[in-house]
């Protein structure tokens, strides 16, 4: 196994036509270590001009390189030794993404490195299995579909799950037959750039497979806008996702988008309450609670309402936090310096909204005085009523708000009284109850007596405000491919 030094990985270069080369302005960033405030090392700093020749390669890559040569079965093998690939460097994997990002060394380990291997193998065992139809055509006409790439896709990716929300994007794309660019958050772009030499190590040839490290607002604004991309694929904020669907519109370019999300986890009175609590508590602060799909709004049915206050409460005082890269950890800091700012101030707005605190509140690590890093304290508020600001908008932090209810009806519509429709969840021991409900609420994925169970083979995505499209299983590869149809005069 070879371990390359974090401080190594990117060395101030972007990835553009399989060779690391320095960004046209030669101007580098720090990346800062979340837990220690440190700098980890230096990335290159790209323009729209290094944009312009990352798409001109994905481009030549496209139309006649050597990924459109390749048959269906070699296409299909680049993607399963990618996936060895990322299992032989696993280790190094994980620990960047710690590093980088503040998650727990144990969740990289055993959820993001694995996971992203396992999805290359799931679609490059698809590739070929790729097939169009043949079609009833009327008179002496044959007709087929084909099922064809788009061309260039192009990705922006969240600083909160860097790793895997580009492979959700990379390994559906590249199994399609497509080429890639890809603009990875300012904050957490280490992963990426190292994905990128391994995936051009276990053979992936030049110009398939780009990374160009920036601002938003310049080199990712001209990915949605260049004419040559055929595709924007965007993780990240509700907010950029409307702003960059009006710009991408100009080319009519195909665009999914998986944005916020504020998911409802309903605990009904019959529900087994050991179990919820555990479910409820890995929903609301899984990866410090920087995390989509998250379940930050508890709505609690009326009889068991201050038991579950008092157990979540208690759960929050007691999970560690501390250093990511100690194996206890099971909350790092947030990811960032600006993201600390947010929770502070929508942990000030709930108190001033008379949302009663019922653990944490505060930054740092609890009992200790000295530590450094974007540390928060994991907080429950209970008493929150579905119209304060709290219950509404993503605080995308480790803030749990607990509402309760009487009746069905009434959980039902405060869950879908959000303008956010990605994830949901119900704890209940009636079987009638649990399908019924799920099909009344609004969200892309609904979790029953459970939360964030992901198999690679069940997809996710918005609705409402929280976008449209699909990540994962057979709709994910869908987002990545258009249909053909030949028709064919027999006569
Ligand atoms: P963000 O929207 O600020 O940034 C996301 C990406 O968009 C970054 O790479 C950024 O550089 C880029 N960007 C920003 N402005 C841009 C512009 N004008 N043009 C083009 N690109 C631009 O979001 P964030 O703060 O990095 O991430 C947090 C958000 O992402 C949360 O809302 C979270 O819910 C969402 N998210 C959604 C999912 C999902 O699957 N639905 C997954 C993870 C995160």
């Amino acid at each position: 196994m070879t371990i390359q030094a974090p401080e190594t990985v990117a060395d101030g270069q972007l990835f553009i036509h399989g060779t690391f080369v320095p960004s046209a302005s030669g101007e580098t960033r720090e990346v800062v270590n979340p837990a220690t405030e440190g700098v980890i090392c230096r990335v290159a700093w790209g323009s729209v001009a290094d944009l312009d020749q990352a798409v001109t390669a994905a481009r030549g890559a496209f139309e006649d390189g050597d990924w459109p040569a390749l048959t269906l079965k070699q296409r299909g093998r680049v993607l399963l030794r990618i996936a060895d690939a990322i299992e032989e460097h696993a280790e190094e994997l994980a620990r960047l993404e710690s590093l980088d990002v503040g998650k727990p060394i144990s969740f990289t380990r055993g959820f993001d490195v694995p996971s992203a291997a396992d999805l290359f193998r799931y679609y490059g065992g698809m590739v070929e299995q790729l097939e169009g139809a043949a079609r009833p055509a009327g008179g002496r006409s044959l007709a087929y579909t084909r099922r064809e790439p788009l061309g260039v896709v192009g990705a922006i990716t969240p600083f909160n799950f860097p790793f895997n929300l580009a492979v959700n994007k990379i390994a559906p794309a590249l199994a399609a037959g497509n080429t890639f660019v890809l603009k990875p958050a300012e904050q957490t772009p280490l992963s990426a750039l190292r994905l990128a030499g391994i995936m051009h190590e276990a053979g992936l040839p030049a110009g398939v497979f780009n990374v160009v490290t920036g601002d938003g607002a310049t080199v990712g604004a001209r990915l949605a806008t260049h004419p040559d991309v055929r595709k924007l694929a965007f993780t990240g904020s509700t907010a950029t996702g409307k702003r960059l669907a009006a710009t991408a519109a100009d080319t009519l370019k195909r665009v999914t988008l998986e944005l916020g999300g504020k998911g409802a986890n309903i605990v009904f009175a019959d529900a087994d309450l050991d179990a919820a609590t555990q479910w409820a508590f890995q929903a609301a602060f899984f990866n410090t609670g920087q995390f989509c799909m998250s379940g930050s709004r508890l709505l609690v049915q009326r009889p068991v309402y201050d038991e579950m206050v008092k157990r979540m409460a208690a759960q929050a005082a007691a999970v560690p936090v501390g250093d990511p890269l100690d194996p206890e950890t099971v909350l790092g800091p947030l990811a960032h310096r600006a993201q600390l700012a947010r929770v502070v101030e929508y942990v000030a707005i709930a108190r001033a909204e008379g949302a009663v605190l019922r653990a944490g509140g505060s930054a740092g690590i609890e009992g200790d005085a000295d530590a450094r890093g974007y540390y928060f304290q994991p907080t429950v508020f209970s008493d929150v009523t579905p119209r304060m600001r709290i219950a509404n908008e993503e605080v995308f932090g480790p803030v749990l708000t607990i509402t309760p209810f009487d009746t069905e009806d009434e959980a039902v519509a405060i869950a879908n009284g959000s303008p956010f429709g990605l994830a949901a969840g119900l704890h209940t021991t009636d079987l009638r109850r649990a399908h019924q409900i799920a099909a009344r609420l609004e969200a892309g994925i609904v979790w029953v007596n459970s939360w964030a169970m992901f198999e690679n083979t069940t997809s996710f995505g918005g609705y409402k405000d929280s976008g449209y499209g699909r990540e994962l299983g057979p709709e994910g590869i869908d987002e990545y491919l258009q249909a053909k149809t030949v028709v064919v005069n027999t006569e």
